[in-house]
C-alpha cells in the first residue's frame, strides 16, 4: 500500500512537471506526438494545425510510407490496367479521374529517419514524419515514449492511432512459407499484385466480410485476362452475412459469382497442407480446394500491445483502448481509428473499424489535444462504405449487424442509367485532397449501369438496384444501408437514433428518393 502510495505521488510529480511550456526547447520533447502514421493520425494533425498553426507535430509509424488510404487497395488499384500508374500508387477512382492513395492535405510534411531525429537540437514548427520506427514503450506518468532503438522522446500530448493487426487461422499453418499472407498494407499489395500479374494462378480468399469480399471481386477482376481463378471460402451463407439481412447477402454472393468468383459458402477449412508448390485446402465437407496462393480475410483485431503494456484500461468485449466520448484514455493521452473502443452518446460504446470514423475521430483527438479548453465530444456520426466492383456500391451509417432486425425499401427500376451518370460525374468533379465531410455526398458513379438481367437469380430481377435498409433495436433505427443510393448520408445521419413507427415509414425513407423513379 506505501509502495503504491509513493508510486502515486511520483506520477502526480511528474504530470506536474510536464508542463509543455517548462520543457519548450528541451532536446527530444516534442509538444504532439502521433503514435501510428495510418489515417487517425493524419487526421488529427491537420486538426492539429488547424487549431495551432506553428504546432511542432511528430508523426511516428512503423510502416516504410507516410499516412496513406488502404481503401483503394482492394478496389480501385485493381481496376486499374496501367501499370505504371499502379507502381506509383495511383489509381483511377470511379470517375476515372486519377488520384494517389498518399494523403498529402494542405501540409507538408518532412519525411525524416532516426539518424536525422537525433540531430534534431529543439522542435521546431511543423510537421515531421519518421518512418520505419516502432513506439516499443509508453510511460505515461513521464510523458514519454521509447522507440525500438532504445531512444526516448518526450510529448506534451500523445495520441494512439496504432489501427489493426489481421487476423490468421490456425488451420492454415501447414500451408508452407509465404503461402498464407494477410492484406493491409501496401506491401500487402505490391506482394499479391505482382503474384496474381503472372497466369494461371489459383488464388484462394478466406473470409466474407469487407475485405474478403472486395479483394475477391477485385482480384477476379484484374485476372481475368490472365486466366486467374478466384475461390472465396467463408461459413457465413453469404457475402457480407455478417452484415447484410440474408436475402441481401445471398444476392450479393450471385453478384460476386458474376464477377467469376468462385463462392463457397457454408464452408470452413478442416485441414491445409503443401502439395508441391500450391497449397491443399480440405473443407468440412470433404472437399478439397488447390492453391497457389490463400489470403486471410478474417478481421483483424485491435492493436493494444502499446496501450496494454502502458496501462491503459482496454474493452474486453469490443477490443480496443476504452476512452471516454472526448476520445481521451488519459490525461495527455488520446486515442483514434480502429483502436479505439469510444462512447458513442447516440449509440453507446463501439469500436468501429472503418475510415471515415478514423479521419472524423482523428480530428476531434487532434483538436481536443489542441486545446484545454475544448473538450470535444466525437458526436458526429462516421459513415462507411464499400464497393463490390463497379456495379454494387453502398453507403452507410451507424450499426450494421445480420442479428438485428430489419426493414428493408427498394426501388423497381434500374438506377442512373450510364449515360445519365457520366454527366451527373462531370457536374460534380470528385474533389481532391479535402477533408472538409461536405464533400461526402459527392460519391457518384460514373459506371453504374443496371446490372443484365441475367446477372440476377433471385425472382425479382430488379429488386436490388437501389435501395434502403434500416437497422433497428429496441424499436430504434440504429443503423442505415444505402444501396446504390450515394449522397444520402447527412439525410440517413437525421434518422440514426429515432424510434421506428411503421405508420411513419413512408415520410421517413422520402429523402431517400426510393419510390421517386
Ligand atoms: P491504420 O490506418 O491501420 O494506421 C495505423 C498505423 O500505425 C499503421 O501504419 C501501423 O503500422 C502503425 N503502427 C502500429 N503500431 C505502431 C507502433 N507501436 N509504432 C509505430 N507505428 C505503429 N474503411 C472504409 O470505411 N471503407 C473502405 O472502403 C475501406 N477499405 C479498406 C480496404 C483495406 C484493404 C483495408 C485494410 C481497410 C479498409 N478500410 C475501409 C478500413 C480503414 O482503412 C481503416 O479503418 C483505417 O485505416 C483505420 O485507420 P487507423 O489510423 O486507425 O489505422
Ligand atoms: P470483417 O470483420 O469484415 O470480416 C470477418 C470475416 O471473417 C467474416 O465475415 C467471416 O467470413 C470471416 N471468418 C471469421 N472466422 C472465420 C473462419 N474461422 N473461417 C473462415 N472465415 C472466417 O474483416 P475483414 O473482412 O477481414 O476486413 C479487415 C478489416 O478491414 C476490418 O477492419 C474491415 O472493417 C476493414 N475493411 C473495411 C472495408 C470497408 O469498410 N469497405 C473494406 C475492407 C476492409
Ligand atoms: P474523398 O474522396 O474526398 O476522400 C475521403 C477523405 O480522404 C478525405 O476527407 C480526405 O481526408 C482524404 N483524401 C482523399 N484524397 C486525398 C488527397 N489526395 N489528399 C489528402 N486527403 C485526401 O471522400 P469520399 O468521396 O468519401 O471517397 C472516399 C473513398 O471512396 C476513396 O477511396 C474513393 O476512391 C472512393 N470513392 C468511391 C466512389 C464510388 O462511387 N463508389 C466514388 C468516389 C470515391
Amino acid at each position: 500500500v506505501v509502495e503504491e502510495a509513493v508510486e502515486e505521488e511520483k506520477e502526480e510529480t511528474a504530470a506536474a512537471a510536464a508542463v509543455p511550456v517548462a520543457a519548450k526547447h528541451e532536446k527530444d520533447y516534442y509538444p504532439y506526438i502521433l503514435i501510428g502514421a495510418g489515417t487517425a493520425s493524419f487526421a488529427a494533425m491537420e486538426a492539429i494545425r488547424e487549431k495551432d498553426p506553428s504546432a511542432a507535430i511528430l508523426i511516428i509509424g512503423n510502416e516504410d510510407i507516410g499516412p496513406y488510404m488502404r481503401p483503394p487497395l482492394s478496389k480501385e488499384m485493381w481496376f486499374n490496367k496501367d501499370e505504371e500508374t499502379t507502381k506509383n500508387l495511383s489509381f483511377k477512382d470511379w470517375q476515372g479521374k486519377e488520384r494517389n492513395i498518399v494523403l498529402h492535405g494542405k501540409e507538408t510534411i518532412q519525411s525524416i529517419d532516426q539518424e536525422a531525429l537525433e540531430k534534431i537540437e529543439s522542435a521546431e514548427s511543423g510537421v515531421k514524419l519518421l518512418t520505419g520506427a516502432t513506439v516499443e514503450d509508453l510511460n505515461i506518468a513521464e510523458q514519454s515514449l521509447t522507440l525500438n532503438n532504445g531512444k526516448v522522446l518526450k510529448y506534451g500530448k500523445v495520441l494512439l492511432a496504432t489501427g489493426g493487426i489481421p487476423k490468421t487461422l490456425p488451420v492454415l499453418q501447414g500451408a508452407g512459407e509465404g503461402k498464407v499472407t494477410t492484406f493491409r498494407s501496401v506491401e500487402d499489395f505490391k506482394k499479391l499484385h505482382s503474384l496474381v500479374k503472372s497466369a494461371d494462378k489459383k488464388i484462394v480468399i478466406v473470409g466474407g466480410g469487407f475485405l474478403g469480399s472486395e479483394l475477391a471481386v477485385a482480384v477476379s477482376h484484374y485476372g481475368k485476362d490472365k486466366n486467374v481463378k478466384v475461390t472465396q471460402i467463408f461459413p457465413e451463407d453469404g457475402n457480407m452475412g455478417l452484415v447484410f439481412p440474408r436475402y441481401l447477402s445471398k444476392w450479393t454472393t450471385s453478384q460476386v459469382e458474376q464477377e467469376g468468383v468462385n463462392v463457397k459458402p457454408n464452408s470452413r477449412i478442416a485441414s491445409t497442407k503443401a502439395v508441391g508448390e500450391q497449397v491443399e485446402l480440405t473443407l468440412e465437407s470433404g472437399e478439397k480446394v488447390l492453391a497457389d496462393h490463400v489470403v486471410v480475410a478474417v478481421g483483424i483485431e485491435a492493436n493494444v500491445e502499446l496501450a496494454k503494456k502502458a496501462g491503459l484500461e482496454l474493452d474486453e468485449h469490443r477490443g480496443g483502448v476504452v476512452v471516454n466520448a472526448e476520445l481521451q484514455a488519459r490525461r495527455n493521452v488520446y486515442c483514434a481509428g480502429d483502436m479505439t473502443s469510444f462512447h458513442d452518446v447516440t449509440l453507446g460504446r463501439r469500436r468501429v473499424e472503418h475510415y471515415d470514423n478514423a479521419i472524423l475521430g482523428g480530428r476531434v483527438a487532434g483538436q481536443n489535444m489542441a486545446s484545454d479548453k475544448l473538450h470535444k465530444a466525437y458526436k458526429h456520426q462516421s459513415m462507411f462504405w464499400s464497393d463490390l466492383g463497379p456495379h454494387i456500391g453502398y453507403e452507410a451509417v451507424g450499426i450494421l449487424d445480420s442479428k438485428l432486425s430489419t426493414v428493408s425499401i427498394w426501388t423497381k427500376k434500374p438506377t442512373v442509367a450510364a449515360a445519365d451518370a457520366a454527366a451527373a460525374a462531370e457536374e460534380a468533379p470528385a474533389k481532391e485532397g479535402s477533408t472538409d465531410k461536405k464533400d461526402e455526398g459527392k460519391r457518384e458513379r460514373a459506371t453504374a449501369t443496371p446490372l443484365p438481367a441475367e446477372a440476377v437469380k433471385v425472382e425479382d430481377k430488379e429488386k436490388y438496384n437501389k435501395g434502403l435498409v434500416l437497422y433497428l433495436k429496441d424499436k430504434k433505427i440504429v443503423g442505415l444501408l444505402m444501396w446504390n443510393n450515394f449522397g444520402k448520408v447527412d439525410d440517413a445521419r437525421k434518422i440514426l437514433g429515432q424510434v421506428y413507427d411503421t405508420e411513419k415509414v413512408e415520410a421517413l425513407v422520402k429523402p431517400f428518393g426510393i419510390h421517386e423513379e
